[in-house]
């Protein structure tokens, strides 16, 4: 079962069981609060119970400062957030790869562009896509300067079979979603917002994987992450079209019960396991999160339910072999 992991004073992250258990692995989702920052439910209206994930309390350890003083206090690691300064975006980025342990010259993001393209990438791209000053003197900071090295390429997944490469791509509602093989050692993440979850690009990652590193999609640990859920995800005719076109055998993912004329609830969830599972992964070995971003915006970011005030914040997944 996932879980937010709640064992150390850095949490909270959302991480999936069964990648936590594999050695030599690190994975994280990043969530609306700064890990180590308290939770205050009220400060998004949230009225829902804790799915049974809120275990974590509140002044265990020291409070952060926050990062951009003045009331910023969401954990956004998206440059282009609406009213928000990105010189508190940078200090987040700080805090992630310190917290993490990770290298942010070795850090690869790709232009997400809802598409199903997947690029495999190593070492030599480390840093692209990423605003690396974040990591140099705040006197050197630009708030234009955007990455010194352009994102890899126009693209949704990345793979690599590279220990400390550190995969990265951003969310707010889209489907974040993660591959290890663990008996070859490689790894992906991917980006499936409805485009590119019709667009199959699941599939085309084990794809990517079997023709790359040899994987055999029955090894693979899939986690499917927290993204638009069956709850709230309403969908109109062009995507109600696009899914039956992509899904002709699966017309459960679409539930046209109590909605308007015109619409539907899309479950991207299980439209993501379908693509996983008819390519050969083992419906035990995908992980889903089962946590909607649209009505847990106050874990969350969501681009539904965070409006234009909040527009273009962001939460990340990372993963990558540590050995
Ligand atoms: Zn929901």
């Amino acid at each position: 079962m996932a879980a937010f992991n709640t064992s150390q004073s850095i949490a909270p992250f959302f991480r999936f069981a069964h990648l936590s258990a594999q050695p030599g692995l690190l994975h994280a989702i990043t969530l609306r609060q700064r890990p180590g920052q308290p939770i205050h439910q009220s400060a998004y209206g949230s009225t829902d119970a804790p799915v049974g994930l809120l275990a974590y309390v509140a002044g265990a350890d020291p409070l952060p400062a926050s990062p951009g003083g003045g009331g910023v206090v969401d954990f956004n690691l998206g440059y282009r957030a609406v009213d928000y300064p990105p010189q508190a975006t940078a200090a987040n980025w700080r805090y992630l790869t310190a917290v993490l342990g990770i290298e942010p010259e070795r850090i690869v993001a790709a232009r997400q562009v809802h598409g199903n393209q997947v690029v495999r990438v190593g070492s030599a791209d480390g840093g692209a896509g990423i605003r690396l000053q974040a990591w140099r003197p705040a006197a050197e900071w630009r708030d234009d300067a955007g990455p010194a090295k352009p994102p890899v390429a126009e693209a949704d997944g990345l793979c690599t079979d590279e220990a400390r490469v550190w995969l990265m791509n951003v969310y707010a509602d889209c489907t974040p979603l993660l591959f290890y093989d663990p008996r070859l050692r490689a790894v992906a993440v991917a980006h499936a917002g409805w485009r590119g979850t019709v667009a199959g690009i699941g599939a085309t990652v084990v794809e990517m994987m079997a023709h790359e590193f040899n994987t055999n999609p029955a090894d693979l640990l899939c986690g499917v992450g927290p993204a638009a859920g069956p709850c709230c995800y309403q969908v109109s005719e062009e995507v109600i079209a696009a899914a039956q076109s992509a899904f002709p055998n699966h017309p459960e993912l679409l539930n046209f019960s109590g909605q308007p004329s015109g619409h539907a609830i899309f479950d991207l969830w299980a439209a993501n396991r379908c693509t996983l599972e008819d390519v050969g992964v083992l419906p035990t070995n995908i992980e889903t999160a089962g946590i909607c971003t649209i009505h847990r915006h106050d874990r969350f970011f969501s681009a539904r339910s965070d409006g234009a005030a909040q527009a273009g914040r962001r939460f990340v997944a990372v993963i990558g072999l540590t050995i």
